[in-house]
C-alpha cells in the first residue's frame, strides 16, 4: 500500500462520515471506491439496495473534478440530485425534462468546475454539444449506472448505451465505473466488451438475500389468499403487493382496505400528486401496504419493507429478483410471496405473442418467461435456482428458508395425464377443426355437460370424460405445467391451446412427464377456481 493509497482511503472514509453520515462501508464498497479513486476502471455487480451509489459518489467527491453519471432513470434524477444537495453535495443534472434556461445554468456550473456530480441521460451523450460541454470541464470519474442496458439480450436494452464506449476513447485517463444489479454472467461479459473496459476490475457481490423467505403458492382465490397471508404473518407490517394491471391494483387495494388492512394503490394512471402522496405515506408510515404495478419501487428506499407479494407472474427472473429485493433491506426476516396459476402462464404467453416487437424480441421475452416459469415449477430450492440464474454458485445444499426447502413438493408420474390433455386437443383439431382454451379442455376431460359442451357436441368426443380421476384444480395444474415445460402452447387472443413440436414425443410415449403434485388445499384460503 502506497502513501497515496492510504490518503485516498482515509479521504473516502472521511467523506462517508462527513457527507453521508454513515459509520462504515458495506460489503464491496470500500474495495470498489479505493480502486476507482486510484484511477482504475471497475465493473460492479451488486444487487438492488446493495449501495451502488456511494461507489461512484465518493470517488466523485474525493477526486478532483466532476463525476459524470450516466443514468437512464430520468424520472429519478431530480430526486437524486435533491437528496445530494440536501447533504451539501454540489450536484446537477441535464435531461429532457429541463427547459433551455435551466440547462444553461447547469452547463455553466459544470464548465466553471462548480459541480461534484453531474447526472446525464444516455441519449445526450451522442450529441456533439454534450461532448463539447464535457470537454470544457474536468471529469473526475464516469459512472455508468444500470450498465446492463447495454446488453441486447437483456430486458432493458437501450441503444444509446452502445455509444458509451466513446467515453473511454475520448477520455482515456478518466476512470470509469459501470454498475448494475441485474446481470447474468453473460451480460456481465457483454458490459465489459461493449463499454470497452477490458482492464476493468470486476467486483461481484453476492446476490443472496438470506433474510428473505421465498414462497410461491398455487393461485386459487388470490385476493383471499393474500389476505390470509397478511393476517397470519404480516399484520401491521409495511409491504408491497404487485399486480399486473391498473384495474387489479385498484381492486386489490380496495379489497384490503375493506378488510381492515391499510392499503393504497399506485400505478401510472393515477395523477402525479396522488402517486407522490401515496409514496411518501409509504416511506413515512409504519404499516402501510402499497398495491402497485411495477411502476412503483425504483429508487424507493425503505429499509423495513417486511414483505413483497406478487399476485401476478413477473415477466422475468430479473424483475422478480428486483421486486422481491425491496423487502428486508434492514436484514430482518421478510417474505417474498407469490400466487401463481394457469392463467398467469396463458396471459403472459399471449402477451408476448400478440405484443409489439420483432421476432427476436419475442424470442427473448419468451426465454425470460421460461426462466421465470422454471423457478415457479421447480421442486428444488428456490434460492439455489435464483442464485444459479445470476451465475452465482449457491452454497452447498438447500437453504432451509424457501417453501420448497421447508415443505418439499412431491412429484408424480404425469405421463398419462399429459397424454389425455394432448389427445383431447388433437381430437378437437383433427375431428372438428376446432381449437379451445383450457376451460373447455378441462370440462371435456371431466365429462361435464356444460352449455358450451352441448353446443359443440363435445360430449360425443371419444375423449369426453376420460379424466375423472383428477379434480378440476389438478387438471389446471397439469395444463399449467405442460405450458411451463413447453409441451403445450397458447395461441391467439383467446388463449387457445395447441401442441408444440415436443408434444409429439409425449403422445408417442417416448418420454415421461414428471409433474409437481398440486397441494390438495393451497396453503391459505381456498374457494372457487379463480386461476
Ligand atoms: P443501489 O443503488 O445498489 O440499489 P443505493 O446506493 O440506493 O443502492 O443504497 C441503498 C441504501 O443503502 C441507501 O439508503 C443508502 O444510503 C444505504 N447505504 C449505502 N451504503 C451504506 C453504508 N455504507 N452505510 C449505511 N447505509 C448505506
Ligand atoms: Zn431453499
Amino acid at each position: 500500500v502506497t502513501e497515496a493509497d492510504r490518503t485516498g482511503d482515509s479521504e473516502a472514509l472521511a467523506a462517508l462520515h462527513r457527507v453521508f453520515g454513515y459509520d462504515s462501508f458495506r460489503g464491496e464498497q470500500e474495495a470498489v471506491i479505493d480502486h476507482v479513486v486510484a484511477g482504475g476502471d471497475a465493473v460492479v455487480l451488486m444487487p438492488t439496495g446493495g449501495g451502488k451509489s456511494l461507489c461512484y459518489q465518493i470517488p466523485s467527491l474525493v477526486r478532483p473534478g466532476t463525476g459524470v453519471v450516466v443514468s437512464p432513470l430520468i424520472a429519478l434524477m431530480q430526486d437524486q440530485v435533491d437528496a445530494l444537495r440536501a447533504l451539501g453535495v454540489r450536484a446537477g443534472f441535464i435531461n429532457s425534462t429541463q427547459d433551455f434556461d435551466e440547462r444553461r445554468v447547469m452547463e455553466a456550473q459544470y464548465a466553471a468546475g462548480e459541480l461534484d456530480l453531474l447526472y446525464l441521460a444516455p441519449e445526450r451523450l451522442r450529441l456533439d454539444a454534450t461532448l463539447d460541454l464535457l470537454s470544457r470541464g474536468k471529469i473526475s470519474v464516469f459512472a455508468i449506472d444500470e450498465a446492463h442496458c447495454v446488453s441486447q439480450w437483456g430486458h432493458d436494452f437501450r441503444p444509446d448505451y452502445l455509444s458509451l464506449s466513446l467515453l473511454g476513447e475520448r477520455w482515456p485517463d478518466v476512470p470509469r465505473i459501470a454498475l448494475t444489479a441485474t446481470a447474468t454472467r453473460a451480460t456481465h461479459q457483454e458490459i465489459t466488451q461493449r463499454l470497452g473496459m477490458p482492464d476493468a476490475r470486476h467486483f461481484v457481490a453476492s446476490f443472496d438475500r438470506p433474510n428473505i423467505q421465498y414462497r410461491i403458492v398455487p393461485k386459487a382465490d388470490p385476493k383471499k389468499q393474500l389476505l390470509s397471508f397478511l393476517r397470519e404473518e404480516h399484520a401491521g407490517d409495511a409491504g408491497i403487493v404487485y399486480c399486473l394491471s391498473r384495474k387489479s391494483v385498484e381492486a386489490t387495494a380496495e379489497f384490503l382496505s375493506r378488510n381492515g388492512i391499510e392499503a393504497v394503490p399506485y400505478h401510472a394512471g393515477l395523477d402525479a400528486a396522488t402517486r407522490a402522496a401515496h409514496q411518501s405515506r409509504f416511506l413515512r408510515e409504519e404499516g402501510l401496504v402499497v398495491v402497485a404495478t411495477i411502476a412503483f419501487g425504483m429508487g424507493i428506499d425503505k429499509p423495513d419493507v417486511r414483505f413483497v407479494a406478487h399476485l401476478d407472474l413477473p415477466k422475468s427472473v430479473e424483475g422478480y429478483y428486483q421486486e422481491t429485493g425491496r423487502a428486508g433491506r434492514d436484514g430482518l426476516p421478510s417474505t417474498a410471496w407469490m400466487a401463481y396459476g394457469l392463467n398467469d402462464v396463458i396471459q403472459q404467453r399471449k402477451m408476448i405473442q400478440l405484443g409489439e416487437g420483432d421476432e427476436a424480441f419475442r424470442r427473448r421475452a419468451a426465454a425470460h418467461l421460461d426462466s421465470m416459469l422454471a423457478l415457479c415449477e421447480t421442486v428444488q430450492c428456490r434460492r439455489g435456482q435464483l442464485l444459479a440464474y445470476f451465475g452465482q454458485d449457491p452454497e452447498a445444499g438447500a437453504c432451509g428458508n424457501c417453501d420448497t426447502c421447508l415443505t418439499p413438493p412431491e412429484t408424480w408420474d404425469g405421463t398419462v395425464a399429459a397424454q389425455k390433455v394432448l389427445s383431447a386437443i388433437v381430437r378437437l383439431q383433427r375431428e372438428r377443426g376446432q381449437k379451445f382454451g383450457a376451460l373447455q379442455i378441462v370440462d371435456i376431460l371431466l365429462g361435464r355437460r356444460t352449455a358450451k359442451v352441448i353446443q359443440f357436441d363435445h360430449d360425443q368426443l371419444s375423449v369426453f370424460g376420460i379424466g375423472e380421476e383428477l379434480t378440476e384444480g389438478e387438471w389446471r395444474g397439469v395444463i399449467r405445467q405442460l405450458l411451463a415445460q413447453g409441451l403445450l402452447a397458447v395461441e391467439g387472443e383467446y388463449g387457445t391451446l395447441v401442441l408444440t413440436e415436443a408434444s409429439g414425443s409425449v403422445l408417442r410415449r417416448e418420454r415421461e412427464v414428471p409433474l409437481r403434485k398440486e397441494p390438495k388445499k393451497p396453503a391459505s384460503t381456498r374457494s372457487g377456481s379463480g386461476s
